[in-house]
């Protein structure tokens, strides 16, 4: 089979591997100037900086990490992101530590007991929105403090008008345990990410075009391959037929500075609403300040609102625009039979990395879809 990846992103890349393996011709285009989507990572003065915002490798699933091990060797970093407000320090995500820190309680009992008094101040019994699911879990002093400000300047929306599953991404523990994420692996691929996928699309049946834009030849793509993956807005596609998927875009502002150690964390998140930007990166921690003694690079990360051509970072998976893309996927199924949507963009969904990973084997493994 004669087929076309488009985008050199994690779908993508696995994608085009396993079809590869499987017998196909694959040729996978890619509109950067590089491969590896979000993942893609390079050397700064010997730092690895990860371009498009901190990436921590983390799964509970035993199949995807084995699948990872073959492209890198993942370090031991643990993510324990540290949130400052208006210069207070506190431990995320919200556990014994944070609960220490806003209140002075020292037990679990005590903890869960200034939560439950806090519940009730916010009334909440069935979280409809992102605010009533955050008071619910943690209670409003810390929604006050670590999440109203922070969620409204990251997603250019009061946390009322956000869907509540955005705010359980993150745990709540009643112990000491600052791990951001509760899954069982974790980890950096030392070297960086662009390794994994450069290495997944080393076979002699895939060729990598950069610089190549699906949308400005889409008719003769689509009479050329004999089947097409797509891991590109699925909107743009359809030149916006339907009209426009929410998306939540980003800036990023990196610095190489003359000092070895900027803020002592891989990532402090500024939760209140003056500070423009949400969080700094300081990317040498990542892999424990290995590769350059002398000089830190550091990115602060901007919200942006997304408007056509600017880099759609996060989908809006709130039931609107998850409605539009119902629209779209249906249309899409007698509209483009010959292509499959997948990844971050293609499926709309706010997908982790190895959620991408496990989505494109299944679609690269599902020998119907490519007869
Ligand atoms: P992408 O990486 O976006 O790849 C799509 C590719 O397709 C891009 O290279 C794009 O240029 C190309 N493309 C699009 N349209 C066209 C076209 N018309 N023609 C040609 N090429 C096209 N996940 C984690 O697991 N852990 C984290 O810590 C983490 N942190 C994140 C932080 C940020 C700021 C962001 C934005 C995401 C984060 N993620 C994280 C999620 C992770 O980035 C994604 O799950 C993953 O990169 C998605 O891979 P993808 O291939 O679906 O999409
Ligand atoms: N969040 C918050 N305060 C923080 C960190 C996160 O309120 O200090 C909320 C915010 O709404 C964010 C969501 O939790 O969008 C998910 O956070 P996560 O760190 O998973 O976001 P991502 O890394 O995907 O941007």
């Amino acid at each position: 089979m004669k087929l076309l990846v488009v985008g050199s992103g994690l779908f993508g890349a696995v994608v085009a591997r396993e079809r590869a393996l499987a017998g196909d011709q694959v040729t996978v285009i890619e509109k950067r100037d590089h491969i590896a989507g979000n993942i893609y990572t390079e050397d700064v003065a010997g730092i690895q900086v990860h371009r498009y915002g901190a990436h921590i490798f983390h799964t509970n699933s035993e199949r995807v990490w084995q699948y990872v091990q073959q492209f890198a060797t993942f370090n031991r970093f643990t993510n324990q992101v540290i949130a400052n407000y208006h210069d207070r320090l506190f431990n995320l995500p919200f556990n014994m530590n944070t609960f220490h820190q806003m209140w002075g309680v020292t037990t679990p009992a005590e903890a869960q007991a200034k939560i439950a008094e806090q519940q009730q101040a916010g009334a909440t019994r069935r979280p409809h929105n992102l605010e009533e699911q955050a008071i619910a879990l943690v209670g409003t002093d810390i929604y006050e403090t670590l999440i109203k400000e922070y969620t409204a300047k990251q997603w250019g929306r009061a946390p009322i008008d956000l869907p509540a599953f955005i705010i359980r991404r993150l745990p709540v523990r009643f112990t000491y345990d600052n791990n951001y994420f509760s899954d069982i692996h974790q980890g950096i691929p030392v070297g960086g990410y662009t390794q994994i996928v450069a290495k997944m699309l080393k076979l002699p049946t895939i060729s990598v075009q950069l610089n190549t834009d699906f949308l400005t030849k889409k008719a003769a793509y689509l009479a050329d391959y004999d089947r097409i993956v797509y891991s590109g807005m699925i909107d743009a596609f359809f030149d916006y037929q339907f009209g426009a998927l929410g998306y939540r875009s980003l800036r990023f502002a990196t610095e190489l500075l003359d000092t070895p150690n900027f803020q002592g964390n891989a990532v402090i998140n500024y939760t209140d609403a003056e500070t423009p930007y949400t969080r700094i990166i300081e990317h040498k921690h990542f892999e424990f300040g290995a590769g350059n003694r002398q000089q830190t690079v550091i990115t602060r990360e901007y919200p942006a609102i997304w408007t056509p051509g600017a880099e759609p970072y996060y989908p809006i998976n709130d039931p609107e625009n998850d409605a539009l893309f119902q629209q779209y996927r249906q249309y899409a199924a007698t509209a483009a039979p010959k292509v499959i949507f997948g990844g971050r963009l293609g499926a709309y969904r706010y997908y982790n990395m190895d959620q991408v990973i496990a989505a494109a084997l299944q679609v690269a493994r599902n020998e119907q879809l490519f007869k």
